[in-house]
């Protein structure tokens, strides 16, 4: 492994069944799962008894994806020369109610991705995945899994309790400040708030697409709250976002930020200005002209060529064959998306790709 290999942002291990977590259950905690007959939490975000969203080829015997670090690697590294990938695992903790029990599946869940994906492939890292109804709570997992550089990110949802700039998010973005941790916010949510600002929408598909709204929502907040200002050295990562709402978004934000910047002091640099130095996009899904002309085009609009990280959000289907970077991007975006971003972004690659 090079730095000159491409780093995989966004792939998803696959917890292959509640019980799997059971040995990383405190005896109290395991015990309740047992008795209490929790049902498996891989399917909040899926319309009820609808596979998952898997591209077919990535699919076992059993329709489960991405159920081993071996297959992860054969299937998500191999064929696109992928040196190191960072692995966030969407499970559904932030359905649970409970504070205690959120958090200690969270720790569970953790502590299955350093034992049976990290420890068996030297090319993989991950995100801490926290608990979200108890910043507390979240800063203790954080501190307890920053110990292993093999962390290299804290992952939240991007639509979770409360509106990700809000104070009692605060101490997780000390946290993660702290240790060098950039926030990784991904598609996805707690299933207690609709992805609309007017109630649930009736299909998956609408949820899907809405997402790229509530990435907006979370960058209003974190922006307007004044997370950019307070927290200096933190970096946020957008994943599973899309990318071509971004221009409208940053012109809009900053137009408004004219205006009404009296109301947000805090905010002193204009705000296309901060996400450019500040935000980060996974590349799938891309949602973007697939032309060298189309391609251009945005990142002119964009404004820079550091913002977009290389991802194939395995084991999702976002693309066919081995298309996981758009024909149109120029070798020297390529090599900035794959490499040399990543590596400006997650300070603990740094440390620990060779
Ligand atoms: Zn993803």
């Amino acid at each position: 492994m090079t730095t000159n290999a491409p780093i995989d942002c966004d792939v998803h291990p696959t917890v292959p069944g509640l019980s799997a977590l059971y040995p990383y259950l405190d005896e109290m905690w395991r015990e309740q799962a047992i008795r209490r007959g929790f049902d498996e939490l891989n399917t909040i975000a899926y319309p009820a008894n609808s596979p998952l969203s898997v591209r077919a080829d990535w699919r076992d015997a059993a329709g489960k994806p991405a159920s081993t670090a071996e297959r992860l690697v054969a299937e998500a590294l191999v064929p696109f020369g992928t040196g190191t990938a960072i692995l966030n695992c969407l499970y559904g903790t932030a359905s649970m109610f409970s504070e205690d029990l959120q958090a200690a599946f969270c720790k569970a869940l953790n502590d299955w991705i350093a034992h049976e994906w990290l420890d068996r492939d030297a090319r993989l890292r991950a995100s801490i995945v926290v608990p979200l109804t108890n910043a507390e709570m979240a800063v203790t997992e954080i501190e307890r899994r920053a110990t292993d550089p093999r962390f290299v990110q804290v992952l939240l949802p991007v639509s979770g309790e409360v509106p990700l700039g809000r104070r009692q998010n605060w101490p997780i973005y000390a946290a993660a400040e702290r240790h060098h941790l950039p926030v990784g916010v991904h598609a996805g949510s707690s299933y207690r708030h609709p992805v609309t600002g007017v109630g649930w929408p009736g299909s998956y598909t609408e949820d899907y697409v809405n997402q790229a709204v509530g990435f907006q929502s979370a960058l209003s907040s974190l922006l307007a709250e004044g997370v950019f200002a307070k927290f200096p050295d933190l970096t946020v990562v957008l994943m599973e976002s899309g990318v071509s709402w971004l221009p409208a978004y940053m012109w809009r934000f900053t137009k408004f930020w004219k205006g009404l910047r009296s109301e947000i002091p805090w905010v002193s640099d204009p705000p296309g200005e901060i996400l450019r130095e500040r935000v980060r996009l996974t590349s799938q899904p891309f949602d973007a002209p697939p032309d060298p002309g189309g391609i251009d085009r945005l990142m002119n609009q964009i404004g820079s060529d550091e913002m977009l990280l290389f991802a194939t959000d395995y084991p999702h289907w976002q693309f066919d064959g081995d298309a996981a970077m758009p024909a149109g991007v120029s070798p020297a975006l390529r090599h900035k998306m794959m490499v040399e971003n990543p590596l400006r972004t997650y300070a603990r690659l740094r440390e620990t790709v060779p």
